[in-house]
């Protein structure tokens, strides 16, 4: 990997992944880079493209298991520089893919913003949560969303608006992407207001969920037409392990 050497990114090499992810488990990647706007990350992918190097994108890693062995690529995380941007465009809000969602939950509060509220509690980073379409109960990331900007399989910025995003449960079916921001089509409400509610949901995760300990958070997706807390329930296979 000495094309990236030569480079100004910022890499750690043999970084281990387990302080990357919520169930703080994995090997070492061997190089983590951290570009820094989107120029850096453009040419990154585009580097890596050309070169047909292994490489992941790394969120906030609250829905990803890192094997014990590591990452034998490139891991890239966009937790830094101009991806934590947030900002008000036109009345709509401005947003860098690696914004973890509580970051962006207290902009939301301190300024008024309403309709992402539900999130709370969701330890995702934008892009991962646009990605994966997380959300709660019957409402999702797609509702919030306006458009989405990514680097494509070229390794070119392009804008995506709502009407020709395809999501699905859990999921943004998408050409290969690498998610670098979003605007966010939230109403005006007065701060008090998207307080309380940012903590109703919170309240509601907290019950479910404990929020404070190393997991994953819901381990399956629910089967087409079925809960499957209530299915595992059914079949008596509720708090059972290997040992139990
Ligand atoms: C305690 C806990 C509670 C949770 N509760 C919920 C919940 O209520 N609802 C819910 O839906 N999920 C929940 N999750 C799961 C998780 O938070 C979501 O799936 C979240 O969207 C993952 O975001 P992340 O930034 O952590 O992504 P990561 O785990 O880092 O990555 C997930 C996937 O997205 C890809 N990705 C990440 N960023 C980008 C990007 N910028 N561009 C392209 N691809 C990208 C990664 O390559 C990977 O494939 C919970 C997890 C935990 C630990």
């Amino acid at each position: 990997m000495n094309y990236l050497k030569a480079s100004k990114l910022s890499l750690k090499f043999n970084e281990p992944l387990k302080n990357y992810t919520t169930f703080g488990i994995g090997g070492k990647a061997s190089v983590l880079v951290r570009p820094e706007n989107i120029e850096e990350l453009k040419f990154l992918i585009k580097t890596l493209l050309k070169t047909g190097e292994n490489f992941l994108i790394l969120g906030c890693g609250s829905n990803i298991l890192i094997n014990d062995e590591g990452f034998d690529g490139v891991v890239i995380s966009l937790r830094q520089g101009d991806f934590l941007h947030i900002g008000n465009k036109a009345g709509n809000l401005e947003v860098g893919a690696g914004t973890r969602i509580s970051t962006l939950l207290g902009f939301c509060e301190k300024n008024g913003f309403s309709g992402l509220e539900f999130m709370a509690g969701i330890p995702a980073s934008v892009g991962g949560a646009i990605k994966q379409n997380a959300g709660i109960l019957k409402k999702t990331m797609a509702e919030v969303i306006k458009d989405i900007n990514y680097l494509d399989k070229k390794g070119e910025i392009r804008t995506l608006s709502d009407k020709d995003l395809n999501f699905s449960y859990r999921c943004l079916d998408l050409e290969f992407s690498v998610i670098t921001g979003a605007t966010l089509k939230l109403k005006k409400s007065s701060p008090k207001k998207v307080k309380e509610n940012i903590r109703l949901f919170f309240n509601l995760k907290r019950q479910k969920q404990p929020l404070e300990k190393k997991s994953a958070g819901c381990i399956f997706k629910n089967p087409k037409f079925m809960n499957i807390g209530a299915l595992i329930e059914e079949l008596g296979l509720k708090g059972k392990g290997l040992l139990s």
